[in-house]
């Protein structure tokens, strides 16, 4: 789904969510339209679940199960905003981004006219940045992201279930126009942030 230079990271190999399935797509039970996603390290994709397989794929060691359950959590780090400086440092030019740890890599996401480019952090940086914000330490590999935004009162900056990212990666894809992205993308992704500001809960 995403478009960039490189190999497609393995998280956006497959979404199929767009299909709309009204079953699990582990165990064939139909789920309601609100429900759980697990992450298929194997196929790289995400999957739709029902309640039992969520559970069954939860807190399950990374390496150890090809399936995982993405957490429901979103959180954020009142004691330590990103600042600025750490943004700039970051090397992103756009507005927002999102950034995915998968085993020892990061993969940053940052969006533009072609789609969602993908690029790999240089080695170290995100362990430097994590020594400073725990909350970006706090994520897991594979099943979540941090997503970034800068703006006029500063940075904002939270830890959500991946497929989060799948929304801002897909509203880029669709409302993208111009070289800033244009009007209704920042309306879309401004509603997107508000959503999960009021879902956030603060990291202890
Ligand atoms: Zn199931
Ligand atoms: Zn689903």
């Amino acid at each position: 789904m995403s478009v960039g230079t490189g190999a497609t990271h393995p998280a956006f190999a497959r979404d199929r969510r767009s299909a709309r399935p009204e079953r699990c797509e582990l165990c064939g039970t139909p789920v309601a339209a609100r429900h759980g996603h697990v992450v298929d390290t194997g196929r790289r994709g995400l999957l739709c679940a029902c309640r039992a397989c969520f559970l069954l794929f939860t807190r399950c060691p990374a390496g150890e199960v090809r399936y995982r359950a993405v957490p429901e959590r979103y959180l954020w780090d009142p004691r330590r905003p990103i600042a600025g400086l750490d943004w700039h440092g970051l090397g992103i030019p756009a507005r927002f981004a999102f950034f995915i740890p998968c085993g020892t890599r990061v993969t940053a996401f940052q969006p533009g006219p072609a789609g969602v480019a993908e690029t790999a952090l240089p080695p170290g940086l995100w362990t430097q940045l994590a020594a400073e914000h725990p909350l970006l330490a706090t994520a897991e590999p594979d099943v979540e992201a941090i997503v970034v935004r800068g703006g006029e009162r500063g940075t904002d900056c939270f830890l959500v279930p991946v497929d989060v990212g799948y929304r801002l990666a897909g509203a880029v894809r669709r409302y993208w126009t111009g070289g800033d992205g244009g009007p209704e993308l920042h309306e879309r992704v401004g509603e997107l942030f508000a959503e999960i500001g009021q879902r956030a809960r603060p990291l202890r």
